[in-house]
């Protein structure tokens, strides 16, 4: 059995703390490797090799900074079959699913490609007599993301590329659940000439986690995940001093109002509700149907589902795979057990569908009827759940989004303008889209949700990104004739 390793210095490095975990194939249901779990000793040894690496790395020039991330760019282009089959084998999306992943992962790289003109700063000359005013960004060390299961290349990517563009060393703990992805990044990012100790992969559960939480010469922490632990590591990271981003889980909406091209809707929401096995931070779990869309709009998703193939990803005529973990598949399975004594409707029921024998397969679900006090529609449940809440009003659609607890995307269906405009203004979400299901902006903006979606001040990725991964100085300048030189103990003043 193989056994999945740290990435340190640039070189792999065995774990040797004697802790490890199991890495599945989701859909065989096999243990395919161990992944070894750092210890506090690991992750100091993985700083110690960033911090060393950091002083040459941000004396590097940004031309040359650039070019390492359109190197990279191509290796992973070069490489994008060999990576999505990789993703799809611990992850268990199917490969078309993984490349796609991959594809919006990349333009954060292409973004960062640009850094030479993200780190522009401004200059005022003439502020005072002979003096001028300049800022500039600065990175900020050594800093560290910590990232989920989902999208085990994108969300590292959302991370590394501004962080290592912008002159940072980066120390990246992945989940445990899906690992090799990082390593295989790694490397590529070593060819593509990322100097040893500028990239590291720390392999690891909560002990790595807290030693990067702890770690004083660490700078900053970005994560994605779940909101407890989003939380968890928001208030620890800012309490020991550290800028920290922290992404959470989410609950996404669909409004479609009375005018909305109902197939058109359907298509979307079963798109965005099921692609990935609902794994994804920013699927559709909740369709609120305004008016007398319910009926029509049910019956038109529910007509669909029949079609969807599930299966492994080795078979490239599927389009769902498993989710990630037994545990995870029972959980999933648990709100639809629970659904109908709450009252909902299941109307298609993924535990019955003819699925593969081995490995973490569930079937597409489909409930309808929800309430705004059932535990399954106030839960994350990140699976092929897809649920359709009836309201009479679009005041009322608005109303119940502003009240959940998640604030990540939502999306509007309609053919009304006026409509989309003031749900875009109203509504207390971080992304909206406007007849597109799943907005997650393009890399050129920032990412981010609201409420329990999100820790801490900054979105993530875009502008945003290479403002959390440096800061700002700035300088006062000043190159006086020595004989006009005279002592002035006022406050300095520019009139
Ligand atoms: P998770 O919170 O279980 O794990 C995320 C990371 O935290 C992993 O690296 C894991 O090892 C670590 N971790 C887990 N438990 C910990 C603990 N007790 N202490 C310290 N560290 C711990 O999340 P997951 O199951 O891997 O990913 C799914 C979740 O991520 C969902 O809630 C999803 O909505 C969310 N997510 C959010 C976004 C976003 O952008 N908002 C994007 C992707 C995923």
């Amino acid at each position: 059995m193989s056994s999945i390793d740290h990435w340190i210095n640039g070189r792999l490095v065995a774990s040797e703390s004697g802790q490890t975990s199991p890495v599945y194939n989701p859909a065989t249901g096999a243990v395919t490797a161990h992944v070894g779990l750092a210890s506090s000793a690991e992750v100091d040894a993985a700083v110690t090799a960033a911090k060393n690496a950091f002083p040459a790395w941000r004396s590097t020039s940004l031309s040359r900074r650039a070019e390492v991330m359109f190197n990279f760019r191509q290796l992973v282009n070069e490489n994008r079959t060999f990576i999505s089959e990789l993703i799809s084998r611990e992850h268990g999306k199917v490969p078309s699913d993984a490349a796609g992943e991959l594809a919006r992962g990349l333009e954060n790289v292409e973004f960062a490609c640009g850094i030479p003109a993200m780190l522009k700063g401004g200059y005022s000359e003439s502020v005072s007599t002979g003096v001028d005013v300049y800022s500039i960004r600065q990175p900020l060390g050594v800093v560290a993301g910590i990232t989920p299961f989902n999208f085990p290349a994108m969300v590292p990517m959302w991370m590394f590329a501004n962080a290592i563009a912008t002159g940072n060393s980066f120390i990246l703990k992945p989940s445990e659940k899906d690992p090799s992805i990082s390593l295989y990044l790694a490397e590529l990012l070593a060819q593509a000439g990322v100097p040893d100790g500028v990239f590291n992969v720390v392999q690891g559960d909560k002990v790595a986690v807290d030693r990067i939480l702890q770690h004083p010469d660490i700078a900053a922490v970005s994560f994605v995940g779940s909101t407890p632990i989003a939380k968890y590591i928001y208030t620890t990271g800012t309490a020991n001093g550290k800028r920290v981003q922290a992404l959470g889980g989410a609950k996404n909406h669909m409004v479609v109002l009375p005018d909305a091209d109902i197939e058109m809707a359907a298509d979307a929401a079963v798109s965005a509700a099921y692609g990935s096995a609902g794994e994804r931070c920013m699927a559709i779990s909740v369709v609120v149907a305004v008016g007398d869309v319910g009926d029509p709009l049910v019956d038109a998703i529910a007509k669909r589902l029949p079609a969807i193939k599930v299966g492994p990803g080795t078979d490239p005529s599927n389009e769902m795979g498993p989710v990630i973990t037994a545990e995870h598949r029972d959980k999933v399975a648990g709100y639809l057990e629970g659904a109908p004594g709450e009252g909902a409707t299941v109307v298609v029921d993924g535990r019955t569908a003819d699925l593969p024998a081995d490995g973490f397969f569930i079937g597409v679900s489909l409930i309808d009827n929800l309430k705004p006090d059932m535990k399954v529609y106030q839960e994350e449940i990140f699976g092929p759940v897809l649920g359709v809440i009836r309201v009479a009003t679009f005041d009322e659609a608005v109303a119940l989004i502003n009240e959940h607890q998640y604030g990540n995307g939502t999306a509007i269906f309609t053919r009304d303008g006026g409509a989309a405009r003031q749900f875009q203004f109203e509504i207390n979400v971080g992304m909206v889209g406007i007849n597109v299901p799943i907005p997650v902006p393009v890399a050129y903006y920032s990412f981010g949700g609201w409420k329990s979606s999100i820790f801490g001040d900054s979105n993530i990725y875009g502008p945003a990104g290479v403002d959390f991964y440096t800061r700002t100085k700035t300088v006062t300048s000043r190159w006086p004739d020595p004989a006009t030189s005279s002592i002035n103990l006022g406050f300095p003043e520019t009139r």
